[in-house]
């Protein structure tokens, strides 16, 4: 008995030129039920971004023509929000993905397993499909959060936030007196196992403190985690 057509969960791009990581990747996305695009440079990729309207788009950072930052910075210029995880494949990558501050959604680096690269585009997805639907304003101590504009003021002055610091500063504002241990705020917020390393909770928070200052609601419960002050 032949088996159902799997339904579509979109159309997601990869802009890899790897050809082994492609066709991994292409493989472990398909199963999962999205329909993939493969471009294997910058700007091919950029073109077939903005005529294939994908859901998410797997980039690599380091591709010919067109630098996969450049390409990320590009799409965000023309307001184009779709979804980005980036595949980096070395520490001077990474910060240059991290220097982009909004607009990286995530970044994986090489070498990764293909269940990690499933669950982190289901991450940005999913997050991106969470935006824009809390009209919600969320006044915590002197903080100020509105998810739908995704903006943050601290006593009246905005603040610039990085897509995942915002994330995690609005899933303990939308919760205020809850405290959540850094597994769950791992699981919650960024979407993927403990395994990733719980230290990246605490860079995070560390992070918020230093931009929001004596505002940050955020405080430490000793022993257990985090939680934002009611
Ligand atoms: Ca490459």
């Amino acid at each position: 008995m032949a088996a159902a057509a799997p339904e579509t969960k979109g159309l997601v791009l990869v802009i890899e030129d790897e050809r082994a990581i492609a066709d991994l990747e292409r493989m472990y996305l398909t199963r999962e039920g999205f329909g993939v695009h493969v471009e294997s440079d910058g700007r091919a990729g950029l073109a077939a971004a903005r005529n294939l309207h994908p859901v998410a788009i797997v980039l690599d950072v380091g591709i010919p023509t067109i630098d996969g930052t450049e390409v990320c910075r590009i799409l965000r210029a023309d307001g184009d929000w779709t979804p980005i995880l980036f595949v980096t494949a070395r520490d001077d990558e990474v910060d240059r993905v991290l220097g982009l501050e909004l607009g990286a959604d995530d970044y994986l680096t090489k070498p990764f397993s293909p269940r990690e690269l499933v669950a982190r585009v289901k991450t940005v997805l999913r997050r991106s499909q969470t935006r824009g639907a809390d009209e919600r304003v969320y006044v915590v101590g002197s903080i100020t959060l509105d998810p739908a504009r995704r903006r943050v003021t601290a006593a009246g002055v905005g603040v610039e936030l990085t897509a995942t610091e915002f994330d995690l500063l609005a899933f303990l504002c939308r919760r205020p007196g809850r405290v959540f241990s850094r597994e769950e705020l791992l699981s919650q917020v960024w979407g993927y196992a403990a395994a990733a390393g719980t230290r990246t909770v605490d860079v995070h928070v560390a992070q918020i403190r230093g931009k929001v200052g004596d505002a940050s609601p955020i405080r430490t419960v000793r022993g257990v985690g985090y939680t934002a002050d009611a």
